[in-house]
């Protein structure tokens, strides 16, 4: 009787959220059923996101970072609770809905990268815009600007496997971009790169939050990284064990002249 509370409209009242706010959680709570046990993955959590911020998710492995964005990015439904995305209540939204809101509004970005294998860079960067049926010539020539936003123009015709990791990652931004999404969502996006490379990678995350306002959810397990975020929420067994301010507000401020790109139609 799953969907007495997951799909039908008149039961899941909408959540409440004022017009600042990107995402909001209101006691959610996911459990797993493998064979005969229940796994609690998340339980009882509630929080918002303000648009534009710079908001990191820790905690150790098993904790329910994974488990949480993919809530959040509408790719699962809670077991109870509710969740709001740019103030549109996920539960009350049928499947293709939800895929409309995966498409433009929302991007992911993985820490095996998640690209195509087949594709070439190009035309990985390229399928998202083909998905909602951008004109080929518009298509063609944003996903060029995007691969040379992240560095990768020399590299277009490559694919994936013809890649280091910290490109394939530039590959997977760049991609994530494509349909101009209000956040972007990146679930340990250098757990498997090196230090100097990861730094490069988060520095393209921070550029697009300060540059573009795009609303920014890094789960990480280096609290170097997550101290740079505007505020980390610690997670324990499912549940909320903090949120703290971290140092994300002086960093960007600092930088405030820099531009990733100076030419605002490249977004
Ligand atoms: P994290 O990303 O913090 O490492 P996860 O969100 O992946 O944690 O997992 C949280 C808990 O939920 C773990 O105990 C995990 O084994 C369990 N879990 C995650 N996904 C599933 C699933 N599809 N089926 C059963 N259990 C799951
Ligand atoms: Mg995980």
């Amino acid at each position: 009787m799953a969907w007495l509370f997951s799909r039908n409209k008149n039961l899941t009242p909408p959540l409440k959220t004022s017009n600042n706010v990107a995402v909001a959680v209101e006691d959610v709570y996911k459990i797993y059923k493998q064979d005969e046990r229940e796994i609690s993955a998340l339980s009882g959590i509630s929080f918002t996101v303000k648009k534009g911020e710079f908001f990191s998710i820790v905690g150790r492995s098993g904790s329910g970072k994974t488990t949480l964005l993919n809530l959040l990015g509408a790719m699962e439904r809670p077991s109870k609770g509710n969740i709001a995305i740019n103030g549109k209540t996920l539960g009350r939204l049928r499947d293709k809905e939800l895929t409309e809101i995966r498409r433009n509004e929302i991007a992911t970005i993985y820490q095996n990268y998640n690209l195509i294998p087949v594709l070439t860079a190009f035309q990985n960067v390229e399928l998202p815009m083909l998905l909602i049926g951008m004109d080929k010539r518009d298509r063609r020539e944003r996903a060029k600007k995007l691969l040379n936003i992240v560095g990768l123009d020399e590299r277009m015709d490559h694919k994936p496997d013809e890649l280091s990791g910290g490109e394939q990652q530039r590959v997977s931004i760049a991609r994530a971009l494509a349909n101009k999404p209000t956040m972007i969502f990146a679930d340990e996006p250098t757990g498997d790169l090196d230090i100097e490379i990861s730094q490069e990678i988060i520095n393209l995350l921070e550029g697009i939050n300060r540059d573009l306002q795009t609303t920014i959810i890094l789960v990480t397990h280096d609290l170097k990284l997550s101290n740079r975020a505007d505020r980390i929420l610690k997670l324990k067994d499912g549940k909320i064990h903090s949120i703290n301010v971290g140092d994300g507000n002086n960093i960007r401020k600092k930088e405030k002249e820099v531009r990733i790109v100076n030419d605002p139609s490249y977004y």
